[in-house]
């Protein structure tokens, strides 16, 4: 053992094991959920969104990895405090194992493109949560599923209205709650401009991924989903890690 692992023990994220930030049994743990359309959530192919689910400025599918219940829970909800690069990794490694596994369309269309037009997008915080937290874990996991399958990455939502928490709220609140909460952001500053990743600019804003980390009821995602439509961009896909 490394004198710095007795300084700072790891802890599994998802059982607090001593020795790893997240165990092999937990990882093994983690059950992938069935794909739905976003629209109706009900079970469809890869995700896709039903063609009789289509809306202008809807979603065109969802991707998620797992069911939202322990471990993979707990995982996102440490996460979320303290962001460790290994397990954000690691997730995004299941994700595209799975992924490869089980949405062919998405990919088979991303290949297609040779990634050409596709950018992955986070959810953002309000910039108080965000200063309060230190980071955005969207854009965290946005930026490593970004590089792990070569597209370009771009912070190009903003939140400019500071929403209530969603829980609790029915659904038409929840929609109330998030009008106007996002605008496209007229001058993004480039995250880490050491990672190469915001390359290009907002006229080639054509396909997104747009990552979070859980899909509640969907509707922040939605709403994101139309400010992009709104601003021109032709498909949007929701990627999470749970739902
Ligand atoms: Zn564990
Ligand atoms: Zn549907």
């Amino acid at each position: 053992m490394f004198l710095v692992d007795l300084l700072f023990p790891k802890f599994c994220a998802g059982c607090g094991k001593v020795g790893t930030y997240l165990c092999n049994k937990c990882l093994w743990d983690i059950q992938q959920t069935d794909l739905v359309c976003p629209q109706c959530e009900r079970l469809s192919v890869g995700g896709l969104t039903h063609p009789l689910c289509k809306r202008r400025y809807g979603l065109d599918g969802l991707w998620s990895l797992g069911i939202y219940q322990d471990p993979l829970r707990k995982i996102i909800q440490k996460l979320k405090y303290k962001f460790v690069k290994d397990v954000g990794e690691t997730l995004i490694s299941l994700t595209l194992k799975y992924w490869v596994k089980f949405t062919p369309q998405l990919l088979e269309e991303l290949k297609k493109d040779q990634g050409e037009g596709w950018v992955v997008i986070p959810v953002p915080l309000h910039p108080k949560r965000q200063r309060f937290r230190g980071f955005n874990q969207s854009a965290q996991l946005g930026k490593l599923l970004a590089q792990k399958i070569g597209l370009d990455y771009q912070e190009v939502l903003k939140r400019i209205k500071y929403t209530k928490p969603q829980v609790g709220l029915k659904g038409k609140e929840r929609r109330e709650n998030l009008k106007n909460a996002f605008e496209i952001d007229p001058s993004p500053s480039l995250p880490d401009q050491d990672d190469k990743l915001c390359s290009k600019n907002y006229t080639q804003l054509v396909n997104c991924l747009l990552i979070d980390d859980v899909w509640t009821t969907g509707s922040t995602i939605k709403e994101c989903c139309y400010v992009l439509k709104k601003a021109g961009a032709q498909k949007v896909w929701a990627i999470t890690l749970a739902r």
